[in-house]
């Protein structure tokens, strides 16, 4: 039985490529999660076009319909196999994935997709809500970033961990320290993040960049660690990397994090990165 999750990618924003972004990579966001038979995919980024499957049905949940979580769905080989049963989870309203992959006009940009041959359903997400897929529980908690944006929890048989890309938390806050109240938005993700074994969490600005980019939907580095430091987390995967960032930018981004939150490891996911569950 294979139990693991796999970055596919881990770029944010818009895909990447050239020698300063070897190590970890540039195609944008996508994580596949297997539990045995059950098989989830969390964003459909350029990482999604080199994901090869073994099995017939797929759970695909879209946090937004941004293009760095959208860009690789046209490619999704499982697509065009009529043995396919694909169900996609998607936010409501008139710009959700569902109305992007599915109207007339979608094929201008989209030319593939006339030729899908899958089983392809659409369900609708709703926050704080639990959907199960086969083996696989999956809550929906609201984001920070313009536009309806879900971040997720991941329950399966043997690990509980969260996976939330774009999210700006303590919005405008630029101190070096927590800030003295926490707002009700972070309080809300804060309980809805407690117990999980690791979390999947973006950082993409600096400090010095995130007094430029206020209400751009991304976190700062030490904004986000604020949150998982209230949280509770002991390993956090540090995921949608900016598109300036190269692979030096990345490594020393990873020792400020490290020095902000000294009880809990950090990592910085790279695409084809694989952790066991
Ligand atoms: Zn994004
Ligand atoms: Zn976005």
């Amino acid at each position: 039985m294979k139990t693991y999750l796999k970055f596919w990618g881990t770029r944010g924003s818009i895909p990447v490529s050239g020698k300063e972004y070897i190590r970890f990579g540039g195609n944008s966001s996508c994580l596949e999660i297997r539990d045995g038979k059950t098989l989830v995919i969390i964003d459909a980024g350029t990482g999604l076009r080199a994901f090869k499957n073994p099995l017939n049905k797929i759970d695909l949940f879209i946090s937004h319909s941004h293009i760095d979580h959208i860009g690789g769905f046209p490619f999704f080989l499982p697509l065009f196999d009529p043995h396919a049963n694909i169900t996609i989870w998607d936010g409501p309203g008139e710009s959700n994935a569902e109305a992007l992959f599915t109207k007339k006009d979608a094929q201008i940009i989209f030319p593939g997709l006339v030729a899908i041959h899958a089983k392809v359903t659409f369900n609708e997400l709703k926050p704080k809500t639990t959907f199960s897929c086969g083996t696989i529980k999956v809550s929906a908690h609201q984001a920070c970033h313009p536009g309806l944006t879900f971040g997720f929890k991941i329950e399966t048989r043997k690990t509980t961990f969260a996976y939330i890309t774009d999210n700006e938390v303590f919005k405008g806050h630029t101190g070096s320290k927590t800030p003295k109240e926490i707002p009700p938005f972070e309080k809300s993700l804060i309980s809805f993040l407690k117990g999980c074994d690791f979390i999947i969490h973006e950082a993409q600005y600096t400090p010095a960049e995130y007094k430029k980019r206020i209400g751009w939907g991304h976190s700062s580095v030490s904004n986000a660690a604020f949150l998982l430091k209230e949280a509770g987390v002991k390993k956090w995967y540090v995921t949608h990397h900016d598109p300036d960032h190269t692979d030096k930018d990345l490594l020393k981004k990873q020792k400020t994090h490290q020095k902000l939150l000294p009880g809990c490891k950090v990592i910085m996911a790279y695409d084809g990165l694989v952790v066991k569950l």
